[in-house]
């Protein structure tokens, strides 16, 4: 995977805040140590002295065996003193050390010459962080769905009520989000008319999986695919350019929004194939939403796009009346009466 120079670089900058971290607070523990227990702090310069004795030692050549062997019975005796205040105080055994991020690399991102987990994971975050920073992923969750702007009536020949349908639809998104595996969970379709929650929920989805610590790529279609149009003419693009494309087929769950307001051309038909093919083909899942039905779908992409987007996903549909409408008309109400 390759990243641009910008997300490298602020991988580095979050490497050395971690190590800094890690090293104030090793001094802050420090001080609170030698607050409580002074012997604490002359047993510490006793042992980095006894460090320098031994070098000293070394150099003068003489009775060096009876020598080291004095220092180290005297520096085991004072890690011992040392570590028995520690315990009493009910401190850890490694209270004097830094407590890394990573204790692997020790927020260094690279262990033997090879980069650390910790900084793979790092750089896709960033990346993810990158491409969602235009959505309002903080937004939305669960708790603020309310499902009162939803009719309990049946109307329009329905089988079941706004109410009703929403309520399932509701339950179902909780507990996907709940049970997310990113190798076995469904792909979904959200589909319905503007403002009946498609956005809420797929928000909502994407924040409680962040949040599990799940790489969730949230973009909206015409965001996102004039991006990738931009990428791909522009001449003066750096060739690590496919990284976008690679971020979408890799994530563990993308959110593609609003499906259908993006603007169409042969290349941006050929780019939504190749995202939903490739998640498709490593099983990977999508939520793509739409304000369209499937007819009109089909006269704005080719069919192979279609049975791509309908043969692949769990289709949920959203039902009842704008709920922006509806939240305007209830504001101006206690004005009309
Ligand atoms: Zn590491």
């Amino acid at each position: 995977m390759s990243y641009s120079a910008e997300v490298y670089n602020t991988a580095e900058r979050e490497m050395e805040r971690r190590r800094t971290e890690a090293e104030q607070a090793l001094a802050r523990r420090r001080e609170i140590l030698y607050a409580r227990s002074p012997r604490a702090d002359e047993i510490e310069r006793q042992i980095a002295r006894t460090g320098v004795a031994v070098a000293k030692a070394v150099l003068d050549g003489a009775d060096i065996r009876q020598k080291l062997e004095g220092l180290r019975k005297q520096n085991l005796a004072l890690q011992k003193e040392l570590a028995g205040i520690l315990t009493g105080f009910g401190f850890p055994d490694n209270y004097l050390e830094p407590w890394y991020h990573c204790p692997l690399c020790k927020d260094r991102g690279d262990v033997d010459g090879k980069m650390c987990t910790c900084m793979k994971s790092l750089l896709r975050q960033i990346s993810y962080d990158q491409l969602n920073s235009c959505s309002p992923l903080s937004l939305s969750d669960f708790d603020s769905f309310s499902l009162d702007y939803y009719e309990k009536t049946l109307s329009g020949g329905g089988r079941s009520s706004p109410y009703t349908q929403m309520m399932s639809v509701l339950g179902f998104c909780k507990k996907y989000a709940r049970t997310f595996q990113p190798s076995s969970s469904r792909s979904l379709l959200f589909q319905g008319a503007p403002g009946l929650g498609k956005t809420h929920l797929s928000l909502a989805i994407a924040n409680e999986l962040i949040q599990k610590g799940f790489g969730v790529i949230y973009v909206s279609a015409p965001t996102i695919l004039s991006k990738l149009t931009r990428e791909n003419f522009d001449l003066d693009y750096k060739p690590d350019s496919n990284a976008t494309e690679q971020l979408l087929a890799d994530c563990d769950l993308l959110i593609l929004d609003d499906l259908g307001t993006e603007f169409v051309s042969r290349f941006t038909i050929a780019a939504l194939y190749h995202i939903l093919n490739s998640r498709a083909i490593l099983s990977k899942p999508t939520i793509v939403s739409t304000n369209l039905s499937i007819s009109d779908l089909q006269e704005m992409y080719n069919g192979r796009i279609i049975s791509r987007i309908i043969g692949n996903l769990d289709r949920l549909e959203f039902v009842g009346t704008d709920i922006r409408q509806l939240k305007r008309k209830r504001r101006q109400k206690p004005a009309e009466t």
